[in-house]
């Protein structure tokens, strides 16, 4: 469960993505104090969210980004058949022929497991959680709380809304602006 500090979607995005950044800087992603520090930063803007996202312009596309095989890789989608023209960036990867094939259409958690995903690398939750933030945001979602209704406020209640198309309203509107 995450601390009381994290109320809303768009906190709960911060706070998985600070483990992240904890486990660059320290190679422990279970480091409270440091989780806690970088998610402040991260809900202040002292680490802008903005420029996070745009680190997957930069991707390295010559290896399977799973396993890290440099042969038989094409493209593929973390989250599998899912169309926003927004997360798509955060969504596209490499990976390689065995990986594709063992994931096929399963959600990542489950194809890797709830209970490993500490192992997961950090480039696939990063892009992970950019695109559950995207997507989010397309669905005017990001500043709710109450998707915890049953007490369990994590990762697989984000993982819920990839089961929805965004709402093409909404994309529009965003698109228009
Ligand atoms: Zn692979
Ligand atoms: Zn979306």
């Amino acid at each position: 469960m995450p601390p009381k500090a994290v109320k809303t979607i768009r906190d709960l995005i911060f706070w998985e993505y600070a483990k992240l950044i904890s486990g660059s800087a320290l190679g422990d992603r279970k480091n409270y104090g440091f989780v806690m520090s970088s998610f402040k930063k991260l809900q202040t803007g002292e680490m802008k969210w903005s420029q996070i996202l745009r680190e997957d312009l930069h991707m390295d596309q010559t290896k399977c980004i799973y396993c890290g095989a440099t042969v038989d890789l094409s493209n593929d989608h973390i989250v599998a058949k899912r169309e926003c023209h927004f997360a798509e960036i955060h969504n596209i990867v490499k990976s390689c022929k065995k990986c594709n094939s063992s994931k096929g259409d399963k959600d990542l958690l489950e194809w890797w497991g709830l209970e490993n995903r500490y192992e997961i690398p950090r480039n696939v939750m990063g892009k992970y959680l950019k695109m559950l933030y995207v997507c989010h945001e397309c669905r005017g979602t990001l500043e709710r709380s109450d998707l915890n209704m049953d007490d369990e406020f994590n990762l697989l209640d984000l993982g819920a809304i990839l089961r929805q198309p965004c709402d093409p309203e909404k994309v529009k509107q965003k698109a228009g602006r």
